[in-house]
């Protein structure tokens, strides 16, 4: 039978999360936005609200069991508050499922502070000379006593400037496309690992930066899976990360357009408020629409991949339509609130360069569509 309602515990757990995200991240959510610091002493807040260990170990503070729809409701809710701050469990969900096919030694070291939310972990695969063509990573991992050598360098990554350690893709000399690419956990303060800041248009507290590794040497302890098939283990995880940045991106457009809402009515030129014209009213309904169509394609992607049923298509079209859709309905509130829209000083532009990040990372709809058509094209139909 269809249903479209959360459960009683993903409703609780939604309804407890908006209010944090109003009360406690939408005031500073400007003033943070400007900011190179990722604010940790919010990230433990939301780790003690249970945001971070979703399908992540008790032993380690986690809930203990997977729940990738629960993990949508957190991310959309929280973006109401602050989007930077609720891509954090997005992050933490698909380093935690990397790290699970670690050694027990790094998973004691590193999953309690992420769960926590007093540390993070960066992903590093995407190079100067591979994004979407992710494959073609030239980073070397050669095979020394006791572990590995690492060299290369990674490009745009997340969280570089403010994580502890990072999953690094790098690959067996003379190997190549995904054959060959292991994952590594590299301690970001091991001898050879440098790091430099790169500005963005928003995201800013995401410290986005390079990595360089010049002979970075990696214990046998810090293999991330099977040598050999790193590759495959992170692609499996886009799957989930996909379907919940859409949901935060939708999440940072429903927060814009209810201030709209606000803004119309109280707004009036003309001898009335703008909310009683259609030039104004109907754009609200639109973008309502949009984003209602969105969320459904993100939380049927997030349901399916809890029921093992096939998703990687809708995690595409996640990932691909849903960004678009918020980043529109974003400019649309913008409009609304007239020359207050363009104002640093309201949080409608920092929304927009920050969801704007998400039409490239973890994948540009080009690269979405091509999954799609792909499925179609062999199957004459997406399976859902
Ligand atoms: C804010 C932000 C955060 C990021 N964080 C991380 C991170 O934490 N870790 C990480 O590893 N990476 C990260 N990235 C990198 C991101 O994953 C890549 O930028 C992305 O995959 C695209 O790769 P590229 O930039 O090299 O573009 P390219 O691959 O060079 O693509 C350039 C253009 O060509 C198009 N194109 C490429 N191939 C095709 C094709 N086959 N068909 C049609 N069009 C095509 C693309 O869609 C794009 O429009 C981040 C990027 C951003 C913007």
């Amino acid at each position: 039978m269809l249903d479209f309602t959360f459960s009683d515990e993903h409703e609780e757990f939604r309804q407890t999360l908006r209010g944090f995200g109003r009360k406690e991240l939408l005031p500073g959510y400007t003033a943070r936005s400007a900011s190179t610091e990722f604010p940790f002493e919010l990230l433990a807040k939301i780790g003690r609200l249970g945001v971070l260990g979703i399908g992540l170990p008790e032993k380690f503070g986690g809930t203990g069991h997977d729940d990738p729809v629960l993990l949508g409701v957190a991310t959309e809710a929280l973006a109401y508050g602050d989007v930077n701050l609720a891509s954090a469990p997005i992050q933490v969900g698909l380093v935690g499922a990397q790290l699970l096919h670690g050694s027990e030694e790094v998973q004691e070291r590193y999953l309690p502070p992420v769960i926590a939310g007093t540390e993070n972990l960066a992903i590093a695969l995407t190079e100067p000379g591979s994004g979407s063509d992710a494959s073609a990573l030239r980073t070397t991992a050669r095979r020394v006593p006791g572990g590995w050598l690492l060299n290369g360098e990674k490009t745009a990554i997340s969280w570089a400037m403010s994580a502890s350690a990072s999953l690094v893709y790098a690959r067996e000399e003379g190997s190549t496309r995904s054959r060959g690419v292991s994952c590594f956990v590299v301690d970001m303060a091991s001898e050879g690992v440098e790091v430099r800041h790169m500005m963005g248009m928003g995201c800013l507290p995401l410290g986005w930066g390079s990595i360089y590794f010049d002979n970075v040497f990696v214990p046998d302890s810090h293999l991330i899976g099977e040598e050999g098939r790193g590759f495959q283990v992170a692609m499996n995880h886009f799957d989930f990360s996909r379907a919940a940045i859409g949901l935060m991106c939708l999440g940072a457009a429903e927060q814009c357009l209810e201030e709209a809402a606000v803004y119309a009515t109280q707004r009036e030129t003309f001898g009335q408020p703008i909310a009683q014209y259609q030039g104004v009213s109907f754009p609200l309904a639109e973008h309502a629409t949009y984003i209602e169509g969105a969320r459904w394609v993100c939380y049927r992607a997030l349901w399916s991949r809890q029921e093992n049923r096939s998703h990687t298509s809708l995690a595409s079209m996640s990932k691909w339509w849903a960004p678009v859709v918020a980043k529109d309905a974003i400019e649309a509130s913008m409009k609304i609130h007239g020359n207050l829209g363009y104002s640093a000083e309201f949080p409608l532009q920092q929304r927009f360069r920050d969801v704007m990040a998400y039409l490239v990372a973890d994948g540009t709809a080009e690269i979405q569509k091509g999954i799609i058509s792909k499925e179609i094209l062999q199957k004459g139909t997406v399976s859902l």
